[in-house]
C-alpha cells in the first residue's frame, strides 16, 4: 500500500496547524496539506509551510478509515484524508490566515490541547 499522505521519513516531521495531519516538511512543500490546501496554500511555498505547520506536536494517530472511527470524531478529523494525525499540535496559525479562514466560513480551533489542561 502506498499513500502520499503518510509520512515518508521520520525526521523533519511537521503537523498541520489546522487539521493536525502529520507529514514531512518536503511533503507539505510538494503537495500542500490534502485537507487544507484551499485555505493554507502551502504547495510550493516553504514559507507558508513554516507558518501553517508545527514541528512541535504530541501523539500520533494512524487514521485509515476516518469515516467510522470514534477517535476521528473525537479529533474532529472524520471528514479528512487517511493519514497520520497528531493528537496535539503546539502553536497557532498567523492572524492573517485565521482572518482568511473566517472570511471563508471555516472556523479555526486550535489543535493545541496541552494548553487547556
Ligand atoms: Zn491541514
Amino acid at each position: 500500500m502506498s499513500l502520499d499522505t503518510v509520512p515518508k521519513d521520520l525526521r523533519s516531521l511537521r503537523a498541520c496547524l489546522l487539521c493536525s495531519l502529520v507529514k514531512t516538511m518536503d511533503q507539505f512543500e510538494f503537495d500542500g496539506c490534502e485537507n487544507c490546501e484551499d485555505f493554507l496554500h502551502m504547495k510550493n511555498n516553504r514559507d507558508a509551510v513554516y507558518e501553517c505547520t508545527s514541528a512541535n506536536f504530541e501523539g500520533l494517530i494512524a487514521m485509515m478509515s476516518p469515516e467510522d472511527s470514534w477517535v476521528a470524531k473525537w479529533q474532529r478529523i472524520e471528514r479528512m484524508v487517511k493519514g497520520c494525525y497528531a493528537v496535539s499540535v503546539t502553536g497557532s496559525l498567523p492572524p492573517s490566515i485565521v482572518r482568511e479562514l473566517r472570511a471563508k466560513g471555516r472556523v479555526y480551533n486550535s489543535r493545541d490541547v496541552s494548553e487547556r489542561t
